[in-house]
């Protein structure tokens, strides 16, 4: 295991581009800032359109050879690059530790989440990626189809997630027979530039590809180039805009994985306790609320909400359980917001709080001196305190807006169909929470809900073994092999 504390420190870390790790061409790079302490760490590219260019030929030119390869052999390099995770898994978590701040995963259930997605992605190539229908056509024709890979497809990554959303991608991509460019956000492109280099080094030259730059500086190349056939953002409503206005010219298939306010409502026969941890690790804890799914809408029912609020503001002042400090020590709770750019954002937001429609019931402050008073280490790191507003009603800015950190909004109702009505009330739609003890309400609910995920007395339980998607404008497609691969319709007249 490579001790990354002590090796990466201003390590430059480098593309991949055909199975070499190869620097930007104008020998451009950029810092990778540790949150915790706002410290440079290491170094990335910081690639340019000559760089994009050179990335995209890489697995242009690998395509045919690896979309020809039976899909059984794609499987089994998979199942090589699941076999290869757990050797290299402390290396990883701790490269996305210091990439999004979020306090290392001493049971590396990540490593775990990775691994399977490889081995599901292996199977899915040869049940899936290989396999198409028969029709029965009644004319005469015999009508079937085959499944084929796009091409090469690019795979955007934000910043909160990275191994994750790069697994994702390319595993399902290359199980389906595409070849792949990967770029990730800068903050959190580290750990992906090293992973990609594991990959490769399983993979024939060209079929994964990493690259690292800027989104406004090589962004609109890579997925308006006419050599690449399938584009899969997970980011921001605003990027998701930009890459539709940038394809337009030369459409493209798009998979968008964007942002929520999803609601996480607690009925008043739901067992309290266990709702109260669910909206604590929904939005605040482990990783300070920037997560795609956060229940940053808390809707409780008013029989209930002064008892909820209290146990939450019990929990959530306590120090021994909201513990911030240093993201390698797995005794801390929290880390802090991933870059400084989002952290100057979630401020934002909670300056907004102090506004006579809100009133805050714990947290409230940010800042390294404010949050860790007496740590000068961390005086210049990202951090908030977790904060948790009430407000009246749904309208309010606080509660309306993906904020994509450790806040959150609680709001009361008194009706089932009141909290539908608060719950849809939203231009997003990926997922929601409920607590309760009634399964007839609770499948009312999953039935009402506007979500693309629903989750009943737990809460963002995701995993190879289920489809991951919103609605409305949390966007649409799946990072599943059916989306991969497109099917060809063939009939053969038999007489
Ligand atoms: P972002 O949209 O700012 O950036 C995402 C990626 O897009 C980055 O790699 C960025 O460099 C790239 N990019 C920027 N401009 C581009 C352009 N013109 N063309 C191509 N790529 C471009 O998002 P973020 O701030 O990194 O991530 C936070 C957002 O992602 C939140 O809205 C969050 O909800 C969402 N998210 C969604 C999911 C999901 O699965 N639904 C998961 C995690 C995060």
């Amino acid at each position: 295991m490579t001790n990354v504390s002590e090796k990466s420190k201003l390590t430059t870390y480098g593309n991949i581009i055909n199975g070499k790790i190869v620097q930007a061409k104008d020998g451009a790079v950029a810092d990778s800032i540790d949150p915790s302490t706002g410290e440079v760490w290491a170094k990335i590219p910081s690639s340019k359109k000559e760089d994009a260019e050179l990335v995209i030929q890489a697995a242009r030119g690998a395509f045919e050879g690896w979309a020809d390869l039976p899909a059984r052999t794609r499987g089994d390099y998979m199942r090589k690059i699941g076999d290869m995770i757990p050797e290299y898994a402390a290396e990883l978590l701790e490269l996305e530790t210091r990439n999004n701040g979020w306090v290392l995963d001493e049971y590396g259930y990540l490593a775990e989440v990775l691994k399977q997605v490889w081995y599901d992605a292996a199977s899915a190539a040869t049940l899936v990626g290989g396999q198409g229908r028969t029709v029965q056509m009644g004319t005469g024709d015999f009508g079937f189809t085959v499944r084929k890979p796009y091409g090469v497809v690019v795979g955007i990554l934000p910043w909160n997630a990275p191994l994750f959303t790069f697994t994702i991608k390319a595993a399902y991509a290359l199980a389906a027979g595409n070849t792949v460019v990967i770029k990730p956000a800068e903050s959190g492109a580290v750990g992906s530039l090293r992973y990609g280099e594991l990959i490769s080094q399983i993979l024939p030259p060209g079929v994964l590809n990493v690259i690292s730059g800027s989104g406004r500086e090589i962004g609109d190349y890579l997925v308006s180039h006419e050599e690449v056939n399938k584009v899969s953002l997970t980011g921001s409503k605003a990027t998701a805009e930009r890459i539709t206005k940038a394809t337009a010219h030369s459409p493209k298939s798009l998979i968008f994985e964007l942002g929520g306010k999803s609601p996480n409502i607690v009925f008043e026969d739901a067992n309290i306790e266990q709702a109260v941890h669910g909206l604590i690790n929904g939005i605040f804890t482990p990783n300070s609320g920037q997560i795609c799914v956060g229940g940053s809408r808390m809707l409780i029912q008013r029989s209930i909400y002064d008892e909820v609020i209290g146990r939450l503001k019990e929990l959530m002042t306590d120090k021994e359980f909201v513990k911030h400090g240093n993201t390698l020590d797995t005794t801390n709770t929290m880390g802090p917001i991933a870059n400084e750019a989002q952290f100057k954002s979630v401020c934002r937001y909670i300056d907004e709080a102090s506004k006579d429609e809100y009133e805050v019931v714990f947290g409230g402050k940010y800042g390294g001196q404010e949050v860790l008073p007496g740590q000068p280490e961390f005086a210049d790191g990202y951090w908030v305190q977790p904060t948790l507003v009430k407000v009246a009603d749904n309208s309010t800015k606080l509660a309306r807006e993906e904020i994509f950190g450790p806040v959150a909004v609680a709001i009361p109702f008194d009706t089932e169909e009141e909290a539908i009505q608060i719950a849809n009330d939203t231009n997003f739609g990926l997922a929601a929470g409920v607590w309760t003890q009634n399964l007839g309400l609770a499948h009312r609910m999953i039935d009402k809900l506007q979500a693309g995920n629903v989750w009943v007395n737990t809460y963002a339980r995701v995993g190879a073994d289920l489809p991951f998607s919103g609605v409305k404008e949390s966007g649409y497609g799946t990072d599943s092999i059916l989306d991969y691969s497109q099917e060809k319709a063939c009939v053969i007249n038999i007489g």
